[in-house]
């Protein structure tokens, strides 16, 4: 069996348009124009262009975007009093400061500065907090992002066994939150893996659905997963380097071997990456709507 591709690039493609067509009827029936801005510290080519890429995307839906670049040796002080006067500002519906900061900048201090009403990362300790009691809620957008992958794909997850590998604060341990929870994607049995898992083969072998977000090349190879299962590849490796100088990009997965095995398989790229982008997206028209009242 050779697995069917859920394709993030495709899904991605049908969501932005159905924000396009939103954000356009936000704007002819209630003249409200979300707003996003993006902060960049220090000159991380990575970040950049991240950043670059989200507010590219922004101006497509008709998102109103502004691109904040600040010098790496901007202080504290100066970054939290930018993340106060986009707090005040009512243009801007969402702040997203580009992660990692300088060592020198505490990113807790500044994530919490913003507000949460505007906290379209879903990183603030009031939107984690409602995620987990299942409130309307900022969902971190790469969670958010997989959650739309297996509805649209038409992935069964209710009494699904999920293994989720890797525990982190931004993938790991909401999504493995979230598809525990009563909702689309959700009602799954979830076990999470990380470094100090005994067997995790044991564990990913009777896995219905595989999340993998790791960050190592190639970790869950054919052998490790049954004939069935569903793989949800979060990783992004940079392997090595085109003649062009362009980055050779692998997930967490043996995305070959293990396309022979499962039923479907995001690919990388184009599986996870261009759904974590639109899902800010979304989380930023649903701040612009919630700010005009009309959610
Ligand atoms: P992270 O913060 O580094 O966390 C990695 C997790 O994987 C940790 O919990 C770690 O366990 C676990 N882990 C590492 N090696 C392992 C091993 N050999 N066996 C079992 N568990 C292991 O990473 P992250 O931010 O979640 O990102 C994970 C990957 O997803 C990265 O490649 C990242 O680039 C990618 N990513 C992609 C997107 C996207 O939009 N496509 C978004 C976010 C992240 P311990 O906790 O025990 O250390």
């Amino acid at each position: 069996m050779s697995a069917k591709i859920l394709s993030g690039t495709e899904t991605a493609k049908a969501i932005r348009q159905e924000l396009a067509q939103e954000v356009a009827e936000l704007k002819a029936k209630h003249n409200v124009v979300p707003g996003l801005v993006t902060i960049l510290v220090g000159e991380d080519p990575a970040s950049q262009s991240y950043v670059t890429a989200k507010n590219k995307t922004a101006k497509e839906l008709g998102i109103y975007s502004e691109q904040i670049s600040l010098p790496a040796t901007t202080n504290e002080a100066d970054l939290l009093a930018l993340v106060n006067k986009c707090n005040q500002d009512p243009k801007i519906n969402g702040i997203l400061v580009q992660l990692p900061l300088p060592k020198h900048i505490n990113e807790a201090r500044v994530l919490y500065t913003i507000d949460p009403n505007k906290d379209v990362d879903g990183f603030h300790p009031v939107n984690v907090g409602k995620m987990m009691l299942g409130e309307q809620c900022f969902l971190p957008c790469t969670p958010h992002g997989i959650l739309e992958l297996l509805t649209r794909g038409g992935v069964n997850t209710k009494g699904a066994e999920v293994v989720v590998v890797g525990r982190s604060n931004i993938v790991g341990k909401p999504i493995a939150n979230l598809m525990l929870q009563k909702r689309p994607a959700g009602d799954a049995t979830v076990t999470i893996c990380h470094t100090r898992t005994k067997d995790m083969a044991a564990h990913t072998r009777r896995a219905d659905i595989i999340i993998a977000a790791v960050g190592v090349p190639k970790l869950i190879t054919a052998d490790m997963v049954k004939e069935g299962v569903a793989v949800i590849d979060v990783g992004v490796n940079r392997i090595g380097m085109t003649e062009s100088g362009k980055a050779i990009l692998a997930g967490d997965v043996d995305f070959e071997a293990v396309k022979e095995k499962a039923s479907c398989i995001t690919p990388v790229p184009g599986g996870v990456g261009p759904m974590t982008i639109t899902m800010l997206m979304k989380n930023t028209v649903q701040s612009a709507k919630m700010a005009a009242g009309l959610i």
